[in-house]
């Protein structure tokens, strides 16, 4: 009797890990994978070298081939309109340097203290204020979380700890278990917050130990994702996504409002409608900060406000995100309407 072969082990999708190293990180190339090559001399070698593109492959699969204005290409692609230099575009825009109390801690606003838990993204969005920062000694994590669980456990006001960056979830799982497992030792917090692009971008950095640490947290989790356009989402998203609800998270999305990619009513809706889609609530619309850079983003106040009035108009209030602004000094994200 002849044995059959055993059959072959499903194709296992390669660690996220694997996925983060193998980003896409030279603008000609990815270029070069959507079929553009020709629009290559737009590319700002001094922009990429400032802050250099990094995308994951996962989210380029998204893109549209052919298309030099797809709109997730326009958020990591540098091009020379980052070389203007924009009267009140500035390094630090939102006074991060003033609200640090400790290695990594930013607080601005009441019972709220902010962890730069590490300086790394999976992606690099070209309008991102942190793209002037070098956080490479200044993250929560250096030093093994010690200054920063000081801090927090130190100041009894404090209730809630957003875990924030660059990209919390860039961080090993064993990483993050060893911080929740010291916050958990601090008897005034009530609640955890994760603000994270990672879900979006490689969707599977939601691996089985991430589902399990979330799971063990003893407070609400509120994972606050952050996409700006509708074409961000594909169904490995939407598994991502699931799991972080099954394992008990809250989700919330957060976006920017950005010329040339989402600053009309139609892919504003859009956004809402399909994060609604894969349980995800709007959060904030962000008015971008004014960093030096990214002025091409900008979308005035006046119209920024007329579209969310028509947005408002169109969908279910809960559809509707806040439109804000970050201001130095205010007491939260300041409403436009
Ligand atoms: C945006 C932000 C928060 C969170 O503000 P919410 O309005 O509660 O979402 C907290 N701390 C800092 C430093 C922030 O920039
Ligand atoms: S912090 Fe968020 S917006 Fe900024 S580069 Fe990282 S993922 Fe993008």
């Amino acid at each position: 009797m002849i044995a059959e072969p055993l059959p072959l082990p499903p194709l296992a999708a390669p660690d996220w890990r694997h996925q983060w190293r193998d980003a896409v990180r030279d603008p000609r190339q990815l270029l070069a994978l959507l079929g553009l090559d020709a629009h290559a001399a737009r590319i700002s070698d001094a922009a990429a070298a400032q802050f250099p593109l990094r995308v994951p492959r996962a989210f380029v699969a998204r893109m549209r081939h052919g298309d030099a204005a797809d709109p997730l290409l326009r958020q990591v692609l540098p091009l020379d309109e980052e070389d203007r230099i924009v009267p009140g575009f500035g390094i630090d825009a939102v006074g991060d340097t003033a609200a640090r109390t400790a290695h990594g801690v930013l607080q601005k606003y009441r019972g709220r203290a902010l962890l730069v838990a590490t300086g790394s993204c999976a992606v690099h969005c070209r309008y991102c204020f942190r793209r002037h920062f070098d956080y490479a000694g200044d993250t929560a994590a250096a030093g093994g979380w010690a200054q920063a669980i000081a801090r927090i456990a130190d100041d009894p006001t404090i209730d809630e700890v957003l875990l924030s960056g660059g990209d919390p979830l860039s961080l090993a799982t064993p990483k993050l278990t060893e911080l929740t497992d010291a916050l958990a030792r601090i008897p005034h917090l009530k609640r955890l917050r994760i603000h994270t692009r990672l879900p979006i971008v490689l969707p599977d950095r939601v691996d089985d130990g991430l589902v399990a640490w979330l799971h063990a947290l003893p407070w609400p989790v509120t994972v606050v994702v952050h996409a700006n356009h509708a074409n961000e989402f594909d169904g490995a998203v939407d598994a991502a996504l699931a799991r972080l609800r099954d394992a008990g998270a809250m989700l919330l999305n957060q976006a920017v409002l950005l010329r040339g990619v989402n600053d009309s009513v139609d892919a504003l809706a859009a956004l809402s409608e399909r994060g609604h889609r894969a349980g995800v609530l709007p959060y904030y619309l962000h008015q971008l900060d004014r960093v030096q850079g990214t002025a091409h983003f900008e979308v005035d106040d006046t119209r920024a406000i007329a579209l969310h009035r028509a947005l408002a108009a169109r969908l279910s209030g809960y559809l509707v995100p806040r439109l804000v602004r970050e201001l130095p000094g205010d007491p939260g994200k300041r409403p436009l309407v």
